[in-house]
C-alpha cells in the first residue's frame, strides 16, 4: 500500500466537514445552555414551555418573539408565567420549533453517535498510518537511494502527526460535547419532571394524570389488563382553612397526599386533581382489591394526627370520601371519571368518611 492509497482510502471525513459538524453541534448546545441560563436569570417557571420560549429567544430567528420579549424585559427583569405562556401561544404553539426543542435530548444523542462514528473512522485511519509507517520502515534497509527514502519517511511522519492532531482535536471536542450533553439532558429531565408535578404536595399533577389515564385506557383495550380509578376528596376541608388558616390547610393536603403515596406500589399513580381532590390509577388491580386498599387508607387517615403549622395544636380528625370505578372495555376517560365521581358524591351524601365502589356498595 502506497502513500497516496492510504490518504484516499476509507470514509475519513474531510477536515472542514468535521469542523462544521462540530461547530453546528456546539452552537446547539450553546443555545440550549443560554435558554437554561435565561430561565434562571428571569425567574421563569422551569418548564418545557419556558424552555421553548427562551431557546427561541436565544436563537434570535423569530424576530416578532424577540421583539415582544424585549418589550417585556424592558418593563421588568422578571417575566410572569402568564406572559411566557402568552408568548408561547402567540409565536410557538403552532411552530415545529417547540417539538424540535422538546426532542433535543434525542437529537443530542444522535449527533453524539454521529460524532463518535467520525472519531472511530479517524482513529482507524490513524492506525493504518502507523502500520504503513512501520512497513515502510521495515523495507528501508534494502532501499536504493537513502536521500529519497529519508524524504518519504519525513513526509510520512509529518502526515502522521497531522492525523494525530486531527484525532486529538476531535477527541477533546467530543469530551467537551459529551459533558455538556449529559448536563443538558439532566436539566431537561428535571424540568420535564417538574412540569408534571404538583408543587405543593409533590405528587403528579392533573396534566400527568390525564396523559397516564389515556395510556392506561389504550393498554387496557389492547391487553385486557384491568385497572381501577379512585377519586378522593377531603371532608369539610373548607373548615380547616377557616378555623386554622390556609397554611395548616396546605399541611393537611401534603399529609394526605403522603399517606396516599405511602400505600401505593409499583405502577400505581396518585395525582392532585385540583383543590382538595386527588385521583389514583391502580393498574392491574381488581375492584375488590382497590376497595380493600381504600378501606385501609380510610382507617389510617382517621388515626393520623394533624397539627397547626404555627402552634402544633391538634386540629382533630381529618377524614375523606372516596369513589371507585373499574375500567370496563369501551369506556372513555370522561365516562370513567364521571362514574367514580358519582360514587364519590354518594359517599359524601351518605355521611362522608367512607368509600363507595361502583358494583360493590
Ligand atoms: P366537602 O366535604 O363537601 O368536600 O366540603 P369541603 O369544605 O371539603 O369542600 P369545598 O369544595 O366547599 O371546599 C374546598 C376548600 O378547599 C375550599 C378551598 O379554599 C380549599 N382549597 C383548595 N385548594 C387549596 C389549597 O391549595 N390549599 C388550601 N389550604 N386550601 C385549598
Ligand atoms: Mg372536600
Ligand atoms: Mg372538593
Amino acid at each position: 500500500m502506497g502513500y497516496a492509497d492510504v490518504l484516499d482510502e476509507g470514509g475519513a471525513p474531510e477536515e472542514d466537514e468535521v469542523a462544521s459538524a462540530a461547530e453546528r453541534r456546539k452552537a446547539t448546545y450553546q443555545l440550549a445552555n443560554t435558554a437554561f441560563e435565561l430561565i434562571a436569570k428571569h425567574s421563569t417557571a422551569p418548564d418545557p414551555i419556558a424552555y421553548a420560549v427562551w431557546y427561541a429567544y436565544a436563537e434570535g430567528e423569530n424576530g416578532d418573539l424577540v421583539e415582544r420579549l424585549e418589550k417585556e424585559l424592558h418593563k421588568s427583569d422578571e417575566i410572569s408565567d402568564y406572559e411566557i405562556n402568552e408568548i408561547y401561544k402567540a409565536f410557538l404553539e403552532d411552530n415545529d420549533v417547540f417539538e424540535a426543542n422538546m426532542n433535543i435530548g434525542a437529537e443530542f444523542e444522535s449527533s453524539l453517535a454521529a460524532a463518535s462514528e467520525l472519531m472511530r473512522e479517524s482513529l482507524k485511519q490513524n492506525q493504518e498510518f502507523n502500520a504503513t509507517l512501520e512497513s515502510v520502515g521495515d523495507s528501508l534497509p534494502g532501499a536504493a537511494d537513502p536521500t529519497e527514502l529519508k524524504s518519504i519517511v519525513a513526509d510520512l511522519i509529518s502526515e502522521n502527526q497531522r492525523m494525530s492532531q486531527v484525532t486529538s482535536d476531535l477527541s477533546s471536542g467530543l469530551n467537551e460535547s459529551q459533558a455538556m450533553i449529559e448536563r443538558l439532558n439532566k436539566e431537561l429531565e428535571e424540568f420535564q419532571d417538574l412540569s408534571l408535578r404538583d408543587p405543593l404536595t409533590g405528587v403528579s399533577n392533573r396534566r400527568a394524570f390525564d396523559a397516564r389515564l389515556k395510556k392506561e385506557i389504550s393498554a387496557a383495550t389492547d391487553s385486557e389488563h384491568p385497572f381501577c380509578l379512585v377519586i378522593a376528596d377531603l371532608d369539610h376541608f373548607k373548615r380547616v382553612n377557616d378555623v386554622y388558616g390556609h397554611q395548616t390547610g396546605d399541611n393537611v393536603l401534603t399529609g394526605f397526599a403522603a399517606l396516599l403515596m405511602m400505600r401505593l406500589k409499583g405502577a400505581d399513580m396518585v395525582a392532585r386533581y385540583g383543590g382538595e381532590e386527588f385521583v389514583m390509577i391502580l393498574p392491574d388491580t381488581k375492584l375488590v382489591a382497590a376497595h380493600n386498599l381504600i378501606v385501609k387508607i380510610l382507617h389510617e387517615l382517621r388515626e393520623t394526627k394533624f397539627v397547626t403549622v404555627n402552634s402544633n395544636k391538634d386540629i382533630g380528625q381529618i377524614t375523606a370520601s372516596f369513589g371507585i370505578c373499574a375500567y370496563q372495555e369501551g369506556m372513555t376517560a370522561t365516562e370513567l371519571i364521571e362514574i367514580a365521581d358519582t360514587k364519590l358524591y354518594e359517599a359524601k351524601e351518605t355521611g362522608r368518611n367512607r368509600v363507595k365502589t361502583h358494583g360493590i356498595n
